[in-house]
């Protein structure tokens, strides 16, 4: 279905971000990876599947990396059809405690990084009048958790860039959509169950049943290959009306 069609999905050696980049593979588009820690591994799984895969270590906080990541794309591609801003981090303190650092980065990579990319991919997009830009927001987008203020600012604006894009590019042939998970059980989370297993004296199993049972009504995990399956539909042909939602796939948490 995405056969000669190019993402470039932020974030991808890991986790959520990885398992969008392997579905995206699986259809056929060549994958351009960013993240940090181990990349080589991540990038012979994609070429396994048949595709081309290139990598740019660019940090997310950084802008001049970023210019610098989607010139190489371009370079190394042709052109970003398809878009995932991916790449996130979390925090997890009160407001009055909150490190003023760590505000500034989870703002920076968690969402103006996604406002970098997008301006920077959108003229060729527009050019072609086809491209898909799909922000990973979170559950965190749509409501909001003690102790994550900058995690939830970071992704109810994510989700208002999500808005305004698709409204920008409404008669066109580019589309904006954002994924709102809720638990994924992926290294980031993994940190928050290793937290909750140590603060509470309880093992790794009941610090995730835990973390479930709070807030996510299905008691289940979100996977990334779920979440890559949403991403495949949103670049396919029935969805170029879709514009402009927040798509929660969540066990039932916003529905409460
Ligand atoms: P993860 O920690 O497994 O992966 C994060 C990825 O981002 C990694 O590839 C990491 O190297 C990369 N990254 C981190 N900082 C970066 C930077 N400065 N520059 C470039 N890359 C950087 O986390 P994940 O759970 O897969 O999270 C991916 C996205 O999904 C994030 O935006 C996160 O907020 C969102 N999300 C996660 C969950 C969840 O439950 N795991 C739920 C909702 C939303």
């Amino acid at each position: 279905m995405l056969k000669g069609k190019t993402a470039l999905v932020t974030g991808s050696t890991s986790g959520i971000g990885l398992g969008m980049a392997r579905a995206l593979a699986r259809q056929g588009a060549n994958i351009m990876l960013n993240g940090f820690g181990d990349v080589d591994g991540p990038k012979a799984e994609i070429a396994a599947l048949g595709v081309q895969a290139g990598y740019h270590g660019a940090d997310m906080s950084k802008p001049a990396e970023i210019e610098d990541m989607m010139k190489a794309a371009a370079a190394q591609f042709g052109r970003v059809d398809i878009l995932v801003n991916n790449a996130g981090i979390q925090h997890v303190a009160p407001v009055e405690d909150f490190p003023t650092d760590r505000w500034d980065a989870i703002i920076a990579i968690n969402l103006t990084s996604a406002f970098h990319t997008s301006r920077l991919a959108l003229p060729s997009m527009k050019k072609a009048n086809w491209g898909r830009i799909i922000n990973v927001a979170s559950v965190h987008g749509l409501v909001a958790s003690a102790q994550k203020s900058a995690y939830v600012a970071a992704k109810h604006g994510l989700v208002g860039l999500t808005k305004v894009t698709a409204l920008e590019t409404a008669t066109t042939g580019v589309t904006c959509n954002a994924i709102c998970p809720g638990w994924v059980l992926t290294p980031l989370v993994q940190k928050q169950v290793d937290a909750r297993a140590a603060a509470n004296g309880i093992s790794n199993e009941e610090a995730k049943k835990q973390l479930l049972a709070e807030k996510e009504p299905s008691l289940q995990f979100t996977t990334p290959e779920e979440l890559g399956e949403l991403a495949v539909f949103f670049c396919s042909d029935a969805a170029k009306n879709v514009r402009g939602v927040a798509w929660n796939m969540d066990g039932g948490w916003a529905a409460q």
